[in-house]
């Protein structure tokens, strides 16, 4: 016998429901009620769909992204085939293709600032727990041509609306600012010469890091780091915000403030690249764990110049579905399940069976509407109108098919309705709208 071949470890089937043992985040259903929320939100602000390819042009992400990240460094899926050039990724992050696509098609011309949003698959080869995978999926947003401070604050809104209207309650919004350029450059400086004299004590990325990008030691995961960081009482990026940053995110706090945004004000939120500027933010869930962010955003506006485009303006933020899910069953809130058929059609006997399925086929023009392959005793066809979840079951025997006639039951309360087929069309229509 053949050995069975199994999926790649950190990534999920999404499953139809009724799956056995299904877990919350792999639910099919699931993910497509997520996004049609998002797609709801989104687009009523004005956002407009795009979709651009799962694998880009390395270089790509290592601008888009940044030579100095994990992401870059350990965890970029490279594509290849047979033969062929070597020089693809699986894009880990919906961003940079999104720039590249504005920057490449002349989206420029369109009336700014230009609103954006998708959602897809996302790759990246991290360590795999509960609420992390290789490929995981996200909604993403994203914004082209205003800095204004009014955008961003529209932004964080709206990724809190789009949770709100999924039912999720328990998520905090903290917010930090990173500055302009010349900004980020004395923090930089500053935390060189705080952390030099420690090199000894820090983590062997962190060393790395402090000749890079000081600031990434403060987003580490090493306890070693952690506890240094803790020891040393870094003051925060938000003490180093030139004047124009610091009025840029008084701005943005007084339109949330306003609006009734809840945010608590993080100054260990740093995004240390170098095109990152200003407002940056994380949404968190207890559910999903303390380290682990529902989600993120931020500015960036050195973008599309790092990308050999000119200046543009721009700020996007993404979450992650399966994250979001995760958090929805920590709190409990249940997900609408794909609904079944309007009405299930069956024939008692096998010279009816293809009445049954053309007259399903007919009224799919109106509803979702199913039919058994194979003559079935009523019983059984309403026992299976049942298990489909069905709102409608009809058996067609000699006689309704002579008269050509359907018996429309109600599963749920048992009454009986008698159609001519030549209504049908219009009966449901009817009950669909019920
Ligand atoms: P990031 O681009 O790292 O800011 O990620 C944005 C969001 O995507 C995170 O807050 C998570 O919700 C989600 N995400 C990132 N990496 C993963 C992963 N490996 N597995 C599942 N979700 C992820």
């Amino acid at each position: 016998m053949a050995t069975k071949i199994n999926s790649i470890k950190g990534t999920n089937d999404l499953l139809p429901d009724g799956t056995p043992a299904l877990k919350a985040h792999t639910v099919a259903s699931a993910h497509t009620h997520v996004t049609n929320i998002a797609r709801r939100v989104l687009e009523r602000a004005g956002a407009q769909f795009i979709a651009t390819p799962i694998f880009e042009e390395a270089e790509l992400v290592k601008r888009g992204v940044g030579g100095s990240t994990d992401i870059v460094r350990k965890e970029m899926y490279t594509v290849t085939y047979f033969g062929g050039h070597g020089g693809y990724i699986l894009r880990p992050e919906g961003t940079a293709g999104i720039v590249r696509a504005y920057l490449q098609n002349g989206l420029k011309q369109l009336p700014a600032p230009l609103k954006l949003w998708t959602h897809g698959p996302m790759f990246r080869a991290e360590n795999v727990q509960a609420g992390r995978y290789r490929q995981f999926h996200q909604v993403d947003y994203e914004v082209l041509g205003s800095a204004d401070a009014l955008v961003d604050a529209e932004a964080i809104a709206l990724m809190v609306d789009v949770v709100r209207a999924l039912g999720l309650t328990g998520v905090r919004v903290k917010l930090g600012s990173i500055g302009d350029p010349a900004d980020r450059d004395s923090y930089n400086e500053y935390l060189r010469g705080l952390f030099s004299p420690q090199l000894e004590r820090l983590s062997d990325d962190s060393k790395d890091r402090l000749t890079r990008n000081p600031m990434r030691i403060l987003d580490s995961k090493s306890a070693e780091d952690q506890a240094l960081l803790r020891e040393l009482n870094v003051r925060p990026m938000l003490d180093f915000l030139g004047a124009e940053a610091s009025a840029h995110f008084a701005e943005v706090q007084a339109y949330l403030a306003a609006w009734g945004v809840e945010y608590d004000l993080d100054p260990s939120i740093v995004r240390g690249l170098d095109y990152y500027r200003r407002t940056a933010w994380e949404l968190h869930h207890e559910g999903v764990g303390a380290k682990s962010a529902l989600g993120g955003g931020g500015r960036y506006d050195g973008l599309s110049a790092q990308l050999g485009g000119p200046e543009v303006p721009g700020i996007g933020w993404a979450f992650g579905i399966e994250r979001l899910l995760l958090a929805l069953e920590a709190e409990g809130v249940g997900l609408p399940q794909t609904p079944g058929p309007l009405l299930y059609l069956a024939a008692m006997d096998t010279e009816n069976v293809g009445l049954a399925a053309q007259t399903a086929l007919g009224a799919r023009a109106v509803a979702r509407v199913e039919f058994a392959y194979k003559a079935q005793k009523p019983g059984n066809a309403f026992k299976d109108a049942e298990r489909r979840r069905a709102r409608y079951a009809a058996v067609i025997g000699t006689d309704e098919a002579e008269r050509r006639v359907l018996n429309l039951k109600n599963l749920v309360s048992g009454e009986q309705r008698e159609v001519s087929l030549d209504d049908l069309n219009a009966v449901l229509t009817e009950l669909e709208s019920n």
